[in-house]
């Protein structure tokens, strides 16, 4: 038992503070996806999301691009297919909510 206790006084704290303390998620970390101005609204992400949370509305002359953080499986596939590099994973991953309705990102376009 005294060695245990030896050993882990040696070793230290091996944990890092979070949440008290921000941290980093690594290089390449697929988190949230996150869509820019530079979307053109061709449709090529929603093709491929495999559990299609990413889909269009159309109203009032307004096309309307939304994506879900509810049922994304971070892959990437939609940072792929898009070919204007509008859309593309973060190294963002707080992504608790209260509702459904806060989990979901928007970008507009006049039609
Ligand atoms: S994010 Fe990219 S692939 Fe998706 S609709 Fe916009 S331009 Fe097309
Ligand atoms: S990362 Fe995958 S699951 Fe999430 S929106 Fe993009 S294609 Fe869909």
């Amino acid at each position: 038992m005294l060695e245990i206790l030896r050993k882990t006084i040696k070793a230290g704290c091996q944990t890092t503070k979070y949440p008290a303390v921000p941290d980093i998620a690594p290089e390449g970390f697929r988190g949230k996806p996150e869509i820019s101005d530079k979307c053109t609204f061709c449709g090529d992400c929603i093709k491929v999301c495999p559990p299609g949370v990413i889909w269009f509305t159309e109203k009032s002359g307004e096309k309307t691009l939304s994506l879900s953080y509810c049922g994304c499986i971070f892959c990437g596939r939609c940072e792929e297919a898009c070919g204007y590099g509008a859309i593309k994973l973060t190294q963002e991953y707080e992504l608790a909510s209260k509702t459904k309705e806060d989990l979901i990102t928007s970008i507009r376009s006049k039609l």
